[in-house]
């Protein structure tokens, strides 16, 4: 089932960049496990999937610890301070940095086991009260002179969550609006590569409009018995 479901995902991906004319090789999908057992994680990578998202922290670390397989971890959701401690090992990429305390945090713990963290910055592209993120352009930029000081974390761009709607106009512009803000960061001088963005709803779209990272749950492991986020 899994592995139907991921063989869907990559037609359609696959689809997709051929229509638009992107290299398959730019995109990294994310397989959202959130919630789901290690025997979904252990079907999705026979299937062939190497990377991997969980929002909460302590998840994150349980999954890793138990799980024998050597997975990329990517954490996606909203990082509290006091709980880098338990995915800065795991954690290949934070998608989800939106401080200068939560950057300094990261920079101090990865220090402490000799990592340089991988970051992107969530930006909050759609206005809504809900969502975490980055306000505005000269917040992003703030932090980023913030992080570019800081040994032990390295940024690659930027996260973004489009809100939950079928107005497929709404979602576009949120993730055309990640897309020019990295442009505009990278035309100033700054060295930013990554776009995260696109989920189960809108992942085309979010290739479209320049994705280099989609974070798919629900078309992969089916539908989440709770309404998380
Ligand atoms: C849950 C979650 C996803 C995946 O959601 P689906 O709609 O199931 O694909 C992606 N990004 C974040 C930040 C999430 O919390």
């Amino acid at each position: 089932m899994i592995a139907d479901n991921i063989n869907i995902v990559s037609e359609k991906i696959a689809e997709r960049c051929d229509n638009i004319g992107r290299k398959l090789s730019e995109i990294t999908v994310v397989a959202v496990s959130k919630t789901n057992p290690l025997s979904a994680i252990r079907e999705a990578f026979s299937a062939g999937l190497t990377n991997f998202g969980e929002n909460k922290a302590q998840e994150l670390r349980d999954k890793n610890s138990e799980l024998e397989l050597n997975v990329n971890w990517h954490f996606i959701g909203h990082l509290q301070t006091n709980k880098v401690k338990y995915v800065i090992e795991p954690s290949t990429l934070i998608h989800s940095v939106d401080s200068t305390k939560l950057a300094d945090e990261i920079n101090t713990r990865a220090e402490l086991i000799g990592k340089v963290q991988n970051i992107l910055l969530e930006v909050n592209t759609s206005g809504e009260v809900s969502k975490f993120g980055l306000q505005n352009e000269a917040e992003v930029i703030e932090i980023t002179d913030y992080i570019n000081t800081l040994k032990n974390v390295n940024l690659k761009g930027l996260m973004t969550m489009a809100p939950y709607t079928d107005d497929v106009n709404e979602i576009r512009k949120c993730f055309v609006g990640l897309r020019n803000l990295k442009d505009k960061l990278v035309k100033i001088g700054y060295n930013l590569s990554d776009l995260s963005m696109g989920m189960t709803n809108d992942y085309e779209i979010a290739i479209e409009e320049g994705s280099t990272i989609l974070r798919i749950g629900s078309a992969i492991f089916g539908e989440r018995n709770y309404k998380g986020k």
